[in-house]
């Protein structure tokens, strides 16, 4: 199988890649650099079946090339991470809308298979947890930028549901809930990054709000094994799955996990939301996948728990200490 990846040099592609590889299958990532990284890649140069080119998507001709060559497109390339969100909101929108749009159309000429990869914040605010990809969103108000986000995700969605219905392209919808591991970067705001780097320098461990809000983080590698089975199953086409891990914890817990796991002494501090994002910043108090779906489909199991998420992660930033 010819996979193309947008967003390949990112967190999550630079991991399907490397299973993509591991597999015997032909890769090409396509990526900005605008969040990813060439340090993310590195060690797949060379490999054989492994490609890539520095190029945005919204390149029409080059990203045409790409998808005229394989079989299965993910396009995992969007503005993600909830600081970026709130300080480049024209971006946040630019990326996601655009971007998508083109994937879609290209891929419709050609009839490849595409995987969407959309987000849990699509849930937004509601409280029917553990959420369901049937369930109603529940966003707040177009003057709170952090809804850009779920907003720009959502059109992504009904615009591959309706390249489906209208045109019969092949698509798969993803919604990611909190991915974590190895390689993922503190810089776009993702708490568990932040939080081991803090814990490991000594720094006090930042809580945003009162820390009673909670989320339920999954393992890379158990979210690209949900990807792969997704690709590999037909009857998956036209549908919208969670993909996540429903272990739940809050964030205060977690600080305090991290504060054992890295043996730092300082006390672990709350900063008010406003001041660590903006003023009327909205968060969601919980956040928790409902798997059956995937579950019933493919078999989906997370297998990596919060505790060895922690532990992967605490020794990725001790053996790359200058990352982040
Ligand atoms: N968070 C925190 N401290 C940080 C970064 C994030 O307390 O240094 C909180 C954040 O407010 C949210 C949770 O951790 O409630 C998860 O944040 P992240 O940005 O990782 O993901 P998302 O908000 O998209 O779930």
């Amino acid at each position: 199988m010819r996979t193309l990846i947008t967003g390949g040099a990112g967190f999550i592609g630079s991991h399907l890649a490397e299973a993509l590889l591991d597999t015997g299958h032909e890769v090409f990532l396509l990526d900005n650099l605008s969040t990813g990284s060439i340090n993310n890649i590195i060690h797949l140069k060379g490999r054989p079946g492994f490609a890539y080119t520095i190029e945005s998507i919204t390149n029409e001709p080059v990203l045409a090339e790409h998808i005229d060559w394989c079989d299965v497109v993910v396009h995992l390339a969007a503005a993600v991470g909830v600081r970026l969100i709130v300080d480049a909101p024209v971006r946040t929108i630019e990326t996601n809308v655009h971007g998508t749009e083109v994937v879609l159309k290209h891929a419709a000429k050609k009839g490849r298979l595409v995987v969407i990869a959309s987000t849990s914040e699509v849930y937004g605010k509601s409280a029917a947890v553990p959420f369901r990809e049937d369930a109603d969103l529940v966003l707040g108000p177009t003057l709170k930028h952090r809804w850009a986000y779920a907003c720009s995700k959502a059109i992504d969605e009904f615009l591959a549901l309706a390249y489906w219905k209208e045109k019969k392209l092949p698509v798969v919808i993803i919604r990611l809930f909190n991915t974590v591991g190895p390689r993922q970067t503190g810089r776009y705001g993702m708490v568990i990054p932040n939080f081991v780097q803090q814990g490991l320098s000594g720094r006090p461990i930042t809580v945003y709000g009162d820390g009673k809000q909670s989320r339920s983080f999954a393992y890379v590698g158990d979210v690209v094994r949900g990807v792969l089975a997704l690709v590999a199953e037909p009857r998956a086409v036209g549908g919208v799955f969670n993909l996540g891990n429903p272990e739940e914890t809050t964030i205060l817990a977690l600080a305090e996990r991290v504060k054992r796991l890295t043996g730092n002494r300082s006390e672990i501090v709350n900063v008010p939301y406003e001041q660590a994002y903006e003023a009327g910043f909205e968060d969601m108090p919980r956040r928790v996948p409902d798997i059956s779906k995937i579950q019933a489909l493919v078999g989906y199991e997370p297998r990596v728990s919060l505790d060895e998420i922690l532990a992967k992660v605490v020794a990725h930033f001790q053996s790359h200490p200058n990352e982040g």
